[in-house]
């Protein structure tokens, strides 16, 4: 069977080289890197997503300041939040959970968050810093699959990449990350033709549809390394809700080199890497070089 890729432990492993440049940031300079989360309306998943976030912001050491709005919260009552979080010099990260109330335009809100500031890596800035291969506030749920990546196989470069999912928070930037890393990439979607046979190309295979049980043992390349990020709920057959993901795991470990579960793959790591950026923003704001191997 396949390497099992334990996101959890590589997540605490990361999460613990955090708190490490924390601890010393605070000794050393006297700073203290700090991650503000803005909620608007009470989405459960939101409010999930955005306790443990506060949590592990205070795990590692840094100050977590969370805004929570209610659902009826004006745009610019929001946008005015923004302009002062942006401002705020014990602020290195700002992080708005989405999805956003339908009132509320999220672009142009995403749009208003200081580039440096951005530790989601949205803003347009970024998005076009990734793609022209500057400096940039990565997205942290690609960030943590290319992590992952390297941990598993070194060297990318070369590779036959197949990122399954377009999306503007997943898909894109994995692609545009691969890309730089030297991996031949492609990205299929939901119009794809034969999608099983442009699977069967990857050595590099990412997952990102968000459709259970997608991708199953015949599309994988034998020896493929594949990460999983769906996130789907499924009622199993005992009338239990549980989570699964894009990938038929059994099914595939008898095909692939590695692969990553679900849960305890990306998810983890994708909070570990916001730590990670907001980590890099501090240093960053005070002339300090990103600590090694935890940006991209
Ligand atoms: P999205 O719905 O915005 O995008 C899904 C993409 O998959 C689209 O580009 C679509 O074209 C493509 N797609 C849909 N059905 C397809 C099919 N049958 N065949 C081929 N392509 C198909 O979703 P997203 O925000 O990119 O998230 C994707 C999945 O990843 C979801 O399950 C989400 O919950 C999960 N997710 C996980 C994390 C994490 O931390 N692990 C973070 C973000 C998203």
């Amino acid at each position: 069977g396949a390497q099992v890729i334990d996101g959890k432990a590589m997540a605490a492993d990361l999460r613990g080289q955090v708190a490490g440049h924390v601890a010393r940031l605070q000794t050393e300079h006297g700073v203290t890197p700090g991650l503000a989360v803005v909620l608007v309306g009470e989405d459960p998943a939101s409010a999930v997503y955005v306790r443990s976030k506060g949590r592990m912001t205070r795990e590692v050491g840094m100050t977590g300041f969370e805004h929570r709005l209610p659902a009826e919260t004006e745009e610019a009552t929001l946008l005015r939040l923004i302009g002062q979080l942006n401002v705020d010099p014990n602020v290195h990260g700002i992080l708005v959970q989405l999805p956003l109330p339908a009132h509320i335009d999220e672009a142009l809100v995403i749009g208003a968050i200081a580039p440096d500031k951005d530790v989601d890596g949205f803003h347009v800035t970024n998005i076009g810093r990734l793609a022209t291969g500057q400096a940039a506030m990565v997205p942290c749920t690609p960030l943590g699959c290319l992590m992952m990546l390297r941990r598993s196989l070194g060297d990318l470069s070369g590779r036959e990449a197949v990122v399954i999912g377009r999306s503007n928070i997943v898909g894109k930037p994995m692609a545009q990350l691969l890309l730089r890393e030297g991996c031949t990439v492609t990205v299929a979607h939901s119009r794809t033709r034969d999608l099983p046979q442009v699977a069967r190309r990857a050595e590099i295979l990412v997952a990102a549809a968000g459709r259970p049980g997608l991708v199953q043992a015949e599309w994988i390349r034998p020896g493929a390394t594949v990460i999983d990020v769906g996130i789907n709920r499924v009622t199993d057959a005992e009338g239990q809700q549980r989570l699964t993901g894009d990938v038929d795991f059994a099914a595939a470990s008898q095909v692939a080199a590695a692969i990553t579960p679900v849960p305890g793959g990306v998810g983890p790591m994708t909070i570990a890497c916001l730590l990670a950026n907001a980590l890099a923003a501090c240093c960053r704001a005070h002339g300090l070089p990103a600590p090694d191997g935890l940006t991209a």
